[in-house]
């Protein structure tokens, strides 16, 4: 059917015209949220799809957030990021670029194609003093003894 590619096409479309804008290294909850202002039925599913897409045929960068989740960045100039230990924040780091000499370097039983360098810190809001404005983490269903019927 003409009509599911093109549809295909608008969607992916519009999910990287989203990211290109996204300066914040979106995850793919964050750019369905804001694609669904244009795409109101989009599901996550799709956009999803759509991301994995994109990141193969090289128009964006994935970025492997570690346990925080996968996240992306349309910005395909070379550049290095920073995630935040505590938030899985990202974001690009400025300053002379450090990637590794790969000449010279050798693996056994490997073709070493590429290096991938990510550096951890802390962003301005997880390294803030606790004191300021942020709450106790607090898990709100301790409820002591919640209504059991013996008395
Ligand atoms: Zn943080
Ligand atoms: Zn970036």
């Amino acid at each position: 059917m003409p009509a599911a590619r093109t549809r295909m096409t608008r969607q992916r479309a519009e999910i990287l015209a989203e990211l290109r804008k996204a300066k914040n290294h979106p995850t793919a909850e964050e750019i369905h949220a804001r694609v669904r202002r244009a795409l109101p039925k989009i599901s996550l599913g799709t956009v999803y799809r759509n991301l994995e897409l994109l990141a193969q045929s090289g128009e964006i960068q994935r970025l492997e957030g570690g346990s925080r989740g996968r996240r992306y960045d349309g910005n395909l100039t070379p550049h290095l990021h920073v995630r935040c230990l505590r938030c899985g924040r990202m974001a690009d780091v400025c300053g002379a670029a450090l990637e590794p000499a790969l000449d010279g370097l050798a693996a056994e039983g490997f073709a070493i194609l590429r290096s991938r360098i990510e550096l951890e810190g802390l962003c301005a809001e997880c390294a803030a003093p606790p004191d300021s404005s942020a709450q106790p983490l607090q898990t709100p269903d301790l409820e002591p003894d919640s209504g059991g019927p013996h008395e």
